[in-house]
């Protein structure tokens, strides 16, 4: 099919063409690539219309339960809802655990939600990419509340974190050591902190918590001197707090959309995607270079029976690739 009839059928919101299109830039066949970058240059307008909120936490946390209840509230006003997952264990387990419908059977019954599984890819950065051209082509779809979910183990939060506006980090009832256990770095990234089961025996654990979580907060340095990171409850089980959730998502939108602070994000998340595929690409052109082939595994060896330094290694085999 020429790329414009498929761009045509992703913008009236056609389901195949939807994935299709997301067949075409999940490929890693050469032969597609040109192909996804046209398709994707084609959509480029219709695209980044939506909010894009990422959702993390350990496994068991609820994230799915929370998504399920989220997305058909959010689906009962009205809006559209595409769930993207990055699950860089995709290719050790071989299979995904996140995303997949059977773990969110209502929402993936619904019409208006399109809930995809994290691609497969030998690396983050490879999952990643696909994500993120993903959700360019949901957008393009109609889609306009993308929701990118994530584990809370590793680099895929941060990877998430910078493809997204928002960055929501759920967080059990459990106060004292539990709470010292978060990674400082998750916490700078959150831009709100959502304790999900927040129900039953579990309430006063969670406002407990919550408290906590306010005074750790307080240690941090502002991302922005806009928005101050709310710590929220929510029953992800029992449909509570969930209204809660989307009205701060969507006030943190308003503040930053008129503060020009989500434009600016953006731009610098595209600029920092640019240097990213760039460096990618360059370390690809390099390994694949023959020059460099020929004399690497001497250099290395060279390296590490320190005949030769690590600088001058590295300056004799860019000789040799600009050479090429
Ligand atoms: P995920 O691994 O983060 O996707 O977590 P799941 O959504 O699969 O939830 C893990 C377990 O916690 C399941 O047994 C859920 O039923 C339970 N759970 C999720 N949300 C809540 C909640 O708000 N309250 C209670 N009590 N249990 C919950």
């Amino acid at each position: 099919m020429p790329i414009k009839d498929l761009a045509a059928g992703v913008r009236t919101g056609n389901i195949r063409s939807l994935a299709k299109a997301i067949t075409l830039v999940e490929s890693r066949s050469p032969d597609h690539s040109l192909a996804a970058t046209t398709l994707l240059d084609e959509l480029l307008p219709d695209s980044g219309k939506a909010i894009r909120v990422g959702i993390s936490g350990v496994p068991g946390v609820g994230k799915s339960t929370f998504i399920e209840a989220f997305g058909l509230y959010l689906i009962s006003r009205g809006h559209k809802v595409a769930v993207l997952a990055v699950d860089p264990t995709s290719q050790l387990s071989g299979g995904s655990i996140l995303g997949d419908k059977t773990r969110m059977e209502e929402l993936s019954r619904e019409k208006a939600a399109f809930i995809r599984p994290s691609p497969s890819g030998d690396t983050l950065g490879g999952v990643a990419r696909k994500t993120r051209e993903t959700m360019l082509i949901c957008e393009a779809a109609g889609y306009d509340v993308v929701l990118v979910e994530t584990v809370g183990v590793g680099q895929s939060e941060i990877t998430v974190a910078s493809m997204v506006d928002f960055f929501l980090l759920l967080q059990l009832p459990g106060a004292g050591d539990e709470l010292q256990g978060i990674k400082k770095g998750v916490m700078e990234i959150a831009d709100a902190i959502l304790i999900n089961k927040a129900d039953g025996d579990n309430r006063s654990r969670a406002e407990l918590a919550s408290q906590q979580y306010v005074n750790a907060l307080h240690i941090l340095q502002p991302k922005s001197l806009n928005w101050q990171v709310p710590v929220l409850l929510c029953s992800a089980l029992r449909n509570q707090g969930i209204a809660e959730a989307w009205t701060m998502i969507e006030t943190f939108r308003d503040t930053m959309a008129k503060t020009g602070e989500l434009q600016g994000k953006r731009r610098s998340q595209n600029n920092d995607w640019m240097w990213a595929l760039l460096m990618d690409g360059l370390k690809e052109m390099f390994m694949g270079d023959k020059n460099v082939a020929g004399l690497l595994p001497g250099v290395q060896q060279a390296v590490a029976e320190e005949v030769t330094t690590p600088s001058a290694a590295a300056r004799r085999l860019l000789e040799a690739f600009k050479r090429s």
